[in-house]
């Protein structure tokens, strides 16, 4: 099955693509990741979109698309779409690709949270810098503060999620991001998740929306 996961930032499409994709047995790929890795290695891909991502602006259509497909054209079974398509564009170069290349989207997740509730969960953000796994100061607290639970790393916050940076982030998603959400619910089968909940059990809602049998 391939698949779309759209939301805020902060709407919990890291922890949904990570658990659905396990669940489903397809390949996550989330852009934010793949850049975070790049900027990481300091290679010149990271170099080109360092500035994008620290300030919360939009890489440009252009040089995410490029990545996307390419990723997709080494893949050789189905995929979750982390992140990616952002705007109308993007969505129609995906549109083209799949076409040219014989594969179908299946569906689109729309995980919906308040702005409110997107710069509360964001500003409390923290992963865990060995490792990945993610913490939330208010929510979900590690046991000892600024280490991690699974493996003692230390946890960090990203660049990109300062209170000024998430609100950038936030108008960005509003202006490109919700014209797309409306583009899908035009043209595909978009299934509308309500993201406020306990992270298992929207994981629940989804996998039991796309016929994913219960555990
Ligand atoms: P994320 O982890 O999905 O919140 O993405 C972090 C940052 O990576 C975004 O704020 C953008 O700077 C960049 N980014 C990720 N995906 C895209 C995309 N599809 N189009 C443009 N920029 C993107």
């Amino acid at each position: 099955m391939n698949l779309i996961l759209l939301g805020a930032p902060g709407s919990g499409k890291g922890t949904q693509a990570k658990a659905l994709s396990q669940r489903l047995k397809t390949t996550h790929l989330s852009t934010g990741d793949v850049f975070r890795e790049e900027i990481a290695k300091k290679t010149a891909l990271g170099a080109k979109v360092q500035g994008y991502v620290t300030s919360g602006k939009l890489v440009p259509d252009a040089v995410v698309t490029e990545v996307v497909t390419a990723k997709l054209a080494a893949l050789p079974g189905s995929f979750l779409l982390d992140g990616f398509p952002r705007t109308v564009e993007q969505a129609i170069s995906l549109d083209a690709y799949l076409k040219k290349s014989g594969k179908k989207l299946d569906r689109v997740v729309y995980l919906a949270l308040s702005e409110d509730e997107v710069v509360k969960r964001l500003t409390a953000r923290r992963n865990c810098a060995s490792c990945g796994e993610l913490y939330n100061v208010v929510s979900k607290p590690p046991k000892h503060a600024q280490f991690c639970d699974k493996c003692g790393g230390k946890l960090v916050q990203r660049q990109d999620d300062t209170e000024e940076t998430v609100k950038k982030r936030l108008m960005v998603f509003r202006d490109l991001t919700e014209p797309l959400i409306a583009f899908y619910k035009a043209n595909e089968n978009v299934f509308e998740a309500d993201a406020s909940g306990v992270a298992q059990d929207i994981t629940e809602l989804i996998a039991n929306e796309l016929g994913v049998p219960a555990r």
